[in-house]
């Protein structure tokens, strides 16, 4: 009876967390900006109560519009909110309390945060990406995987994009992928090491061509549009630290 409470308080302290994560994205979006429009009504510039910033349960019972004016309020702060709390939950289930959960979710949270803001701003802020690396380095220490396959996480992450990058600069004489990408795949290396780094690059590659070409296919979008390789990086990480370990065994059982 007991049991369903932990998972039940990590998914409300996600959901919170949520929130901040929702404050973030505006402040990295909006630079400057005193209000973020989390707390702001976009149609009518009312207020929001306290009542009305309630992580996910507003936007239900309001059925996603606005109280006084009818305005569509955007589903990404409610998406937001509720994967987080989805990925506290799930960790904490499937980590158990000690450091590799602390790990796991502050990844989880970079990943998140980096996934929209790349989807909706073409941004991969070093605010995140940078002490992420820094962060990640450390955890490995006591968390796993160990300093020495994190340190060669960020190496090897950091020189296969930066590798990418100049032949596909030298190839098709434009700028395909960023150094926001080679920071956050260093990153990723950081928290999860080079074995399982490899594999959340080839899962953003694999997901990355096959929507992109499902775009191309429904005419949604053409060849020269560029999709956002962070959001697809942040895809493939958390394909990585779930189902990651399986496919390495796989792998090398195959060799
Ligand atoms: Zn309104």
């Amino acid at each position: 009876m007991i049991g369903f409470i932990p998972p039940v308080v990590a998914a409300l302290s996600g959901a919170l967390v949520g929130t901040f994560l929702n404050t973030c994205i505006d402040r990295f979006a909006h630079s400057g900006a005193i209000v973020s429009p989390a707390s702001v009504c976009q149609g009518c510039g009312r207020r929001l109560s306290k009542l009305e910033k309630l992580p996910v349960v507003t936007y239900v019972a309001l059925g996603g519009r606005c109280r006084t004016c009818d305005v569509a309020i955007p589903p990404r702060y409610a998406i937001v909110e509720a994967l987080t709390a989805t990925t506290f939950a799930l960790g904490w289930w499937y980590y158990g309390p000690g450091p590799l959960v602390a790990s796991r979710l502050l990844l989880g949270c970079a990943l998140i945060l980096l996934f929209v803001a790349d989807l909706e701003d073409h941004r991969l802020p070093n605010a995140i990406t940078l002490p992420g690396i820094v962060v990640g380095f450390a955890f490995s220490f006591f968390a796993g995987p160990g300093w020495s396959a994190s340190l060669g996480g960020i190496v090897l992450g950091a020189a296969v994009l930066l590798l990418v990058a100049e032949i596909s600069r030298r190839l098709r004489r434009e700028e395909g992928l960023g150094m926001g990408d080679v920071k956050m795949l260093a990153m990723i290396g950081a928290f999860v090491g080079w074995r399982l780094m490899l594999v959340a690059l080839v899962m953003a590659l694999f997901s990355g061509s096959a929507i992109g070409l499902a775009l191309i296919v429904t005419g949604r979008t053409g060849r020269q549009h560029m999709l956002p390789f962070g959001t697809f990086l942040a895809l493939g990480a958390a394909i990585a630290v779930t189902a990651g370990p399986t496919l390495v065994d796989w792998y090398v059982a195959l060799w």
